[in-house]
């Protein structure tokens, strides 16, 4: 059997960002005041410091603006709803994105309940999350979906076409990824079962999907005997391994160098699922921007 094909997310990913950054520049034509983006990052969390950077940075490359707000660790859950509470009615501001986690003495439902749906671009509010769950089969994606999610289910449809009647597992059930992947499975008319840590014969079950969607944080868990011959594999995972110099390796969820000789399209830790979240980030920003300037959607 010949190895599988990578799907190269680092590389679809840019496409995508040079497509809404077009998106972004065709506003600005139609005299749109140019899509901002605010992120909040409460306390000094160096993976958080580095994924609100990179946000802020892509944003403006696109063409977006960004506002950045850093405030201490100590930081009160009032302090933080007073802020997105300005930030809510602020006409710049087209997106809000506050970076998880949040210290343990703030509630993080308070604080994603607080932001107005509208400019809820990671797609958390309880709003969108039941609009993704009341979603029709095939209906538009016309409101904020959780971008690592809408990412995975890009790469899918990127590599197989129609996802139509294939059997997708899905493992791992967290509201951050793994239920709005298996929205988004269902939504493309697949046939949608969703494993986790309580889920016996967790290998056969993998065994029957020909979509894989692997997000659980346990660094290279899914052999190659858990993956049908030919199957897709998205591995949303990021485990960090000492690399033996000080240095860390990341490594997803699925074992990939024997993986490669099963699957018939793998996605690699890094390079695959990772560059789609911030794309899609600004891609629903642009979105966000779009609708509030009362623009009829259009996909990207
Ligand atoms: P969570 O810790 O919130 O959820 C993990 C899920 O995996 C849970 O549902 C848990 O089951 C399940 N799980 C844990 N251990 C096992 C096991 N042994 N067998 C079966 N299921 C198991 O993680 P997230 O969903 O937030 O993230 C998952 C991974 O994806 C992480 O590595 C994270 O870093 C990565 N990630 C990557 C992103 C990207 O941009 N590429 C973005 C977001 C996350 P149970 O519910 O029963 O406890």
């Amino acid at each position: 059997m010949t190895d599988a094909r990578i799907i190269d997310g680092k590389e679809f990913a840019a496409g995508f960002r040079v497509r809404v950054a077009a998106g972004v520049a065709a506003l600005a034509a139609e005299g749109i005041a140019r899509p901002g983006l605010a992120t909040v990052l409460v306390g000094a969390d160096p993976a958080s410091e580095v994924y609100v950077r990179s946000k802020g940075k892509t944003a403006a490359e696109i063409g977006m603006a960004s506002f950045d707000h850093r405030l201490p660790a100590e930081t009160t859950e009032a302090q933080l709803l007073e802020l997105i509470g300005r930030l809510n009615k602020d006409a710049d501001v087209n997106g809000i994105l506050v970076q998880m986690p949040l210290p343990a003495h703030i509630d993080s439902a308070h604080v994603l309940m607080a932001i107005d749906p509208a400019k809820d671009v990671d797609g958390f509010h309880p709003m969108n999350v039941g609009r993704l769950g009341s979603i029709a089969a095939g209906a538009p994606l016309d409101f904020p979906v959780p971008c690592t999610p809408l990412g995975c289910s890009m790469l899918l449809t990127d590599a197989l076409g129609s996802l139509s009647g294939k059997n997708a597992v899905v493992v791992g059930r967290s509201t951050l990824v793994g239920r709005p992947v298996a929205q988004l499975l269902l939504r493309a008319d697949c046939t949608v079962t969703i494993g986790h840590s309580r889920t016996r014969d967790l290998d056969a079950l993998c065994r029957t999907a020909d979509i894989l969607v692997v997000a659980i944080g346990k660094p290279e868990f899914v052999k190659s005997d858990w993956i049908k011959p030919g199957a897709a594999v998205i591995d949303v995972g990021i485990n960090r391994l000492p690399a033996g110099d000080g240095k860390a390796k990341l490594v997803g969820d699925v074992a990939f160098a024997e993986a490669m000789k099963v699957a018939g399209h793998l996605t690699p830790v890094p390079g695959g699922v990772g560059p789609m979240t911030v794309a899609c980030l600004m891609y629903n920003t642009l979105q966000a921007t779009r609708r509030a300037a009362g623009l009829p959607f259009v996909a990207v």
